[in-house]
């Protein structure tokens, strides 16, 4: 049975997701809405791994991601004279999840690969048209979100937009991201609140012109003060630095508020706090007063209550049902997976919408733990925030790194697994 399905968020995995819809039933009728007036193509580097390498290469486009990659060549850790204490090599795409990495095979900027799948998803349908497809389709809508959803029926929603036009769907996915406010709609104000897990990690993420002297290493420095700079530039012209705050719960309650303030404001805060960090701080922050695509967010994971990722014919997807956090590099991949189960179920089951859904909550349930594993150094158990802390875990990390035991450093983090764990396996869907 050809559905119509609305899909709210042009992210990664909206127009993902519509790809896949085309490819397993070309009938249904597909609309995806962006609350922005173009595709938001902003971002900084995101990663590709495990289950997300299979799904590619059976869309055909594992190699149209190889050529944006960045070509990062490992990560180093430095001292706040910039001097190197250990350094880390690229891992293997489809390694065991878990594996100490920063460098991943796949590693590439997320407008890239979010203007991918919008221009993908387009030309498929495109080509169904052009083959004699008249059914169906799909079209976006940039400048657009909903105010309302009513599920009076069993079988449909209805769905008011921000212009005040009304429309009835089969299906209403939800992939407008960890803050969704379709997940508020649906589910409503409490169970909004629950999910939203804040790691009490605030970031701070901007690209400033590439120095002569910057090679193709991403670059970690822990400061004294509960703060993390990483800088990326693999073989871009800009380097992207991220500034964090890490931990600190009094600083974590101010920061929630720095996020509203205009963006000249979040950048003083931004300064103000790294001032004193040492290593290249005073360029990034000099750097950081002209930039346009400034981007701070707190960060969280989105963990719905007994895992409930659909409402009636409303389902979550991606971060909007299970954001795993950027401090996984899990959120792409994750996000991907959950377009592949939900199309693959949806069309396994035909007109049985509703067992589809509760067969794609029910599947999804083993990768969402697994991909939301923080590790020991996410919850604090790694990073030190004295200076004296400091300089006893720079000589660790020199010591590990002259005894060339990186993998000791992974388990210590508790990046790798403790155990021989299988990890979930794929669906194969017709
Ligand atoms: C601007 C931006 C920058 C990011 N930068 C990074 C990064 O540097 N590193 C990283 O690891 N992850 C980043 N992410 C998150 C990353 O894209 C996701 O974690 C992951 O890829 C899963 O994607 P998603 O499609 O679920 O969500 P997202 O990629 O966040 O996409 C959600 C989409 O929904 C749209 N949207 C939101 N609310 C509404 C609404 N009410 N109505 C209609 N549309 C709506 C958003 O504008 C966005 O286009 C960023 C996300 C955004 C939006």
């Amino acid at each position: 049975m050809p559905l119509n399905i609305l899909i709210v968020g042009a992210g990664v995995c909206g127009p993902a997701l519509a790809l896949l819809l085309q490819r397993s039933n070309p009938k249904h009728t597909i609309t995806v809405i962006e609350r922005f007036p173009s595709l938001r193509t902003g971002g900084q580097q995101i990663d590709l791994k495990a289950q997300g390498i299979p799904i590619m290469k059976k869309l055909g486009l594992l190699e149209t991601v190889r050529s944006f990659c960045v070509n990062e060549s490992g990560m180093e850790v430095v001292d706040k004279n910039g001097t190197s204490l250990i350094r880390f090599g690229v891992t293997g795409a489809e390694a065991e999840r878990g594996a100490f990495e920063v460098t991943n095979e796949f590693e590439f900027m997320r407008g890239d690969f979010v203007k991918m799948f919008h221009d993908v998803s387009l030309e498929e349908r495109d080509r169904l048209r052009a083959g004699g497809e008249k059914d169906g389709g799909l079209r976006y809508e940039f400048g657009t979100s909903i105010t309302a959803l009513n599920q009076s029926t069993d079988d449909a929603v209805n769905v008011t937009f921000s212009s005040g036009e009304q429309n009835t769907y089969d299906l209403v996915v939800a992939a407008d991201g960890q803050s969704s406010r379709t997940r508020r709609l649906a589910f409503g104000e409490e169970a909004h609140e629950d999910a939203f897990k804040s790691l009490n990690i605030h970031a701070a993420l901007f690209n400033i012109p590439r120095i002569p002297s910057e090679d193709s290493l991403a670059r970690l420095y822990v400061a004294p003060g509960d703060r993390a700079v990483m800088t990326r530039s693999g073989d871009r012209p800009a380097t992207q630095v991220y500034l964090f705050v890490t931990k600190n719960q009094e600083r974590a309650a101010r920061m929630k508020e720095t996020h509203k303030l205009p963006l000249d404001k979040q950048k003083q805060v931004w300064s103000d706090i790294y001032a004193d960090a040492g290593w290249d701080c005073p360029r990034f922050l000099a750097g950081m007063q002209n930039v346009e695509d400034f981007y701070a967010t707190e960060v969280a994971q989105v963990k719905m209550p007994h895992q409930q990722v659909h409402k009636g014919r409303v389902v979550l997807l991606g971060d909007a049902g299970y954001c795993p956090s950027a401090f996984t590099g899990n959120g792409t991949t994750l996000s991907l997976i959950g377009a592949h189960v939900l199309a693959g179920e949806l069309a396994k089951h035909g007109s049985n919408v509703d067992a589809a859904l509760k067969a794609y909550e029910d599947t999804m349930k083993q990768p969402i733990e697994e991909c939301q594993k923080l590790s020991g150094l996410v919850n604090g158990k790694l990073f030190p925030s004295s200076a004296m802390g400091i300089r006893i875990f720079n000589s660790v990390l020199w010591t590990l790194s002259s005894s060339r035991v990186d993998k000791l450093l992974g388990w210590l983090a508790g990046f790798l697994p403790q155990g021989k764990e299988k990890g979930w396996e794929l669906p194969e869907y017709s």
